[in-house]
């Protein structure tokens, strides 16, 4: 028996890494079980488990397999503490959920997905860290006052409308939060459209709809993000204004999220339109550059690291128009200099944007990415997705799953699956792989970068 593992795996891991990134990001795990199959690393947060996953799991268990010649599956749980955002929503029929977490175990991070199973709340995503400016602050408010008194505003439903990446999700999710720290709703219900839909259609494929009407309408405040997603057939709007009329009627809380105004949803019955019209519709525009300038200092605050005024000047005048891809130069900078052990610096920030991928992310198909990336290394796409281990091949299908995450910011589970099924921690494998040759390898920069530009021409 080794007497603490876990702490052994640290005190390697701490000389590997940026002291500042291990007291961030290592300092406060500890490990719930670290055997040869498993090992279950407890975290403060899901924020931290997105990291850890995203950034250091080539490091957790290269480790691991050095010290104990173990390959261990790799699983995130959130500590269980009385902090006050580790909401998950509760509804009267999830008892054994409820029985979970009463229990001492911490929390499993991902559930498995029952039908009708409710969206836990991402506790990233909260009033108090989302910074207000001209392009979002009507948004903002009405925000606000709508959780402090569901259903009893002028302002019902609250329709949210604007492009991708300007924080939609991240106020819905905000509304539900506060709801639920502040006791003003006690039903929560998030969901996305398409969720919702899914939810309806599986309870018609199973003749009983009943669970999901009793999930869905008896919501004291009801999420709905990315309307525009929806399943376009009748029997689906019928039941979204069947849906929408219960909680209304009831004096209870409807707020949706939209790519664009209610009157351009396109394949929308007209009452649902009118019916979206009936409280306040408010954009949620672009934002100016103080305004992203700020939302830097506070994301730089949340990841516990110190970014100088002018690189938050540099990275600010170079994305103007998404804040998730304001967001994901920021994490490439840090991920950059941490691996090559470099200060965050106007230099290296400069060198980021220059072979940031410039895109529309929604815009780009991985089946597009991986036909692009197929024809620059020349090598037949069925090559690329199957299981051929040449090494020409293999840099072929890495810099395309590498791509097809910067580039889409799909999840890593589909991207896997679009690569010849693969799972979810190949394609962390990959990214790590195209980051450590980006690093080292400046001509590799130069053509990724050029692929890049003929992905997104
Ligand atoms: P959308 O749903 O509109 O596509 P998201 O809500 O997912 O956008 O926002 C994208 C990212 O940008 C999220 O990580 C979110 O936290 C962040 N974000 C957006 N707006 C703000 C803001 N005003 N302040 C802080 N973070 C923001
Ligand atoms: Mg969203």
């Amino acid at each position: 028996m080794i007497k603490d593992p876990w702490n052994q795996c640290l005190r390697k891991i701490k000389k590997k890494i940026q002291p500042q990134s291990f007291e961030t990001w290592f300092a406060q795990t500890s490990a719930k079980t670290l055997t040869r199959q498993e090992v279950i690393i407890e975290v403060p947060n899901s924020f931290f488990a997105d990291w850890l996953e995203e950034h250091y799991t080539w490091l957790i268990q290269g480790t691991i397999e050095e010290e104990f010649s173990w390959k261990p599956r790799l699983i995130f749980a959130i500590k269980k503490t009385d902090k006050s955002h580790q909401v998950r929503i509760d509804f009267p029929r999830q008892t054994e959920q409820q029985q979970v977490e009463e229990s001492d175990s911490p929390k499993p991070r991902k559930e498995i997905s029952a039908s009708s199973s409710p969206i836990s709340l991402n506790p990233r995503y909260r009033f108090d860290n989302f910074v207000v400016g001209e392009s979002n602050e009507v948004s903002f408010s009405a925000a606000q006052a709508v959780a402090e008194a569901p259903g009893q505003t002028a302002f019902n439903p609250l329709v949210l409308y604007g492009d991708v990446g300007l924080g939609k999700t991240h106020i819905l999710q905000a509304i539900g939060d506060f709801c639920l720290q502040n006791r003003t709703a006690q039903n929560v219900v998030y969901a996305t459209a398409e969720k919702f839909f899914s939810d309806y259609l599986a309870g018609v494929e199973r003749r009983d709809t009943s669970e999901f009407h009793k999930l869905y309408r008896n919501a004291d405040i009801l999420l709905v993000d990315d309307i525009q997603f929806y399943v376009k057939t009748e029997a689906c709007q019928r039941e979204f204004i069947h849906t929408f009329n219960t909680i209304y009627q009831n004096d209870k809380q409807i707020v949706i999220s939209s790519d664009r105004p209610p009157a351009l949803l396109e394949g929308f019955e007209d009452r649902l339109i009118s019916r979206f019209q009936w409280g306040l519709e408010t954009e949620i525009a672009a934002p100016d550059l103080e305004t992203r300038k700020a939302i830097l200092r506070q994301k730089a605050e949340e990841l516990a690291v110190a970014l100088p005024e002018q690189v938050v000047g540099i990275l600010a005048e170079e994305i103007e128009s998404n804040i998730r891809e304001l967001e994901g130069v920021l994490k490439r900078l840090l991920a950059v200099s941490n691996i090559k052990n470099r200060p965050i610096t106007v230099e290296l920030a400069q060198t980021i944007c220059q072979t940031r991928p410039r895109s529309k992310p929604a815009q780009l198909s991985i089946e597009r990415i991986k036909k692009a990336t197929a024809a620059f290394f020349q090598v037949p796409i069925d090559k690329i997705v199957g299981a051929t281990r040449k090494q020409e091949i293999t840099i072929a299908r890495h810099v395309g799953m590498y791509l097809s995450k910067s580039l889409t910011g799909a999840p890593l589970k589909t991207i896997g699956i679009q690569f010849g099924n693969r799972d979810h921690s190949t394609v962390i494998h990959a990214c790590r792989t195209v980051e450590k040759k980006l690093a080292g390898d400046p001509g590799f920069g130069d053509l990724l970068t050029r692929l890049e530009n003929e992905i997104t021409r």
